[in-house]
């Protein structure tokens, strides 16, 4: 969907395409802001930016990498500042309205950590599959890329959805889930900070939080590996949906500690 284009400014700031960047680098200095720019506090194009707060200083909303800033849309705006406040009672500025349960604030600080917490994108995950379109169009919360990971790359991660009570029927799932996931022998994913692990380099410690690879994925592609160094598996790319690990995460001690991982 196309946002449409905002109502034209009479002020356009110039811009210069710079080579070295790739990209359109202001030549002014103009600072623009929500209403400099005139665009509605309900601006389809607030979609394209996200929430930057530098430390100490105003915040301001960054074109995300993937849009080349135009004169409609240039890489910072600056959120307005609160006209006719009291002092020591800053507003939350936030365009299209806020949902905080607390708006106003008696000290920045606060209000730089509600700008933060409430309105701010901290991460961000980029999917390191190659050719995967998400790998340019990052997420900005972990438990998306998490899902993305699971249900569109078919990762090893967690478990399969609706855990019942019937534990048969669960289990059941399981391993239909198990038998659909795509796994390489040569890496693995840390199920808790998501950081993709080669084995070869790291071995099965988690390179960023130090979390160990669960016993039963380990084992899964160890089995994997030997049986393609055996010649058993002729295409190391394509990783097939694997028995070993079907029968092996079936039994109840994988399957709490994975149920266990969710939590
Ligand atoms: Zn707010
Ligand atoms: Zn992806
Ligand atoms: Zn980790």
């Amino acid at each position: 969907m196309k946002p449409d284009p905002p109502k034209l400014n009479p002020y356009f700031p110039q811009q210069q395409y710079d080579s070295s960047s790739g990209g359109f680098q202001q030549i002014d200095n103009v600072r623009h802001t929500l209403s400099s720019l005139s665009w509605a506090k309900d601006s389809e194009l607030l979609k394209l930016y996200t929430l930057t707060i530098p430390k100490g200083q105003l915040p301001y909303l960054q074109l995300l990498e993937k849009w080349t800033p135009t004169y409609e849309t240039p890489a910072k705006v600056y959120l307005d500042e609160a006209k006719g406040s009291k002092k020591n009672q800053s507003p939350c500025m936030y365009p299209g309205g806020c949902n905080g349960k607390q708006k106003v604030f008696g000290r920045p600080a606060d209000l730089e950590r509600h700008y933060k917490n409430v309105h701010g994108t901290k991460d961000k995950f980029v999917c390191d599959h190659s050719k995967c379109p998400r790998s340019k169009d990052p997420f900005f919360r972990k438990d998306h890329f998490r899902d993305h990971l699971r249900d569109f790359h078919n990762e090893d991660i967690g478990c399969a959805k609706g855990r019942t009570k019937d534990e048969q029927k669960w289990q059941q799932a399981q391993k239909t889930w198990l038998a659909e996931r795509v796994i390489k022998p040569k890496h693995w994913r840390c199920s808790r900070c998501l950081v993709k692990n080669h084995v070869a380099e790291v071995g099965w410690e988690c390179s960023s939080c130090k979390t160990p690879c669960e016993e039963d994925r380990k084992i899964t592609r160890i089995r994997l590996e030997a049986g393609q160094a055996a010649g058993v598996m002729q295409d190391s790319e394509v990783a097939e949906p694997n028995a070993y690990f079907a029968q092996l995460v079936t039994g109840a001690h994988g399957l709490e500690r994975d149920g266990g991982l969710l939590g």
